[in-house]
């Protein structure tokens, strides 16, 4: 790979204007009513000064799309379990002496 003097620049990062970023997989969780899914491999650019993802037009429309299809299970690669806790737990714990 070679840089050649007139390639454009890789995009700035929207968040805090670095223009250090890099195109990378990554992996994101979403709400869809009360279900948590998660979805890998989405092509985001990733600033490397605050880690701020942005992910292209077309990515977001296909991400729309996607929960437009309400996340379907059977389309799932694999099921996470995840553990749930409640915040009230963790303050009540902390009253203790
Ligand atoms: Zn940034």
């Amino acid at each position: 790979m070679t840089t050649a003097p007139g390639e454009p620049p890789e995009a700035a990062c929207t968040s805090c204007g670095s223009g250090e970023t890099r195109l990378a997989q990554v992996r994101s969780a979403f709400w869809h009513d009360d279900r948590l899914v998660v979805v890998e491999d989405i092509p985001a650019l990733v600033c490397r000064a605050c880690g701020q993802q942005s992910y292209d037009d077309a990515t977001v429309i296909a991400l729309d799309l996607l929960r437009g299809e309400g996340f379907p299970a059977e389309k799932a690669r694999s099921e996470l379990r995840v553990p749930v806790f409640s915040f009230r737990d963790r303050a009540a714990g902390e009253a203790k002496p």
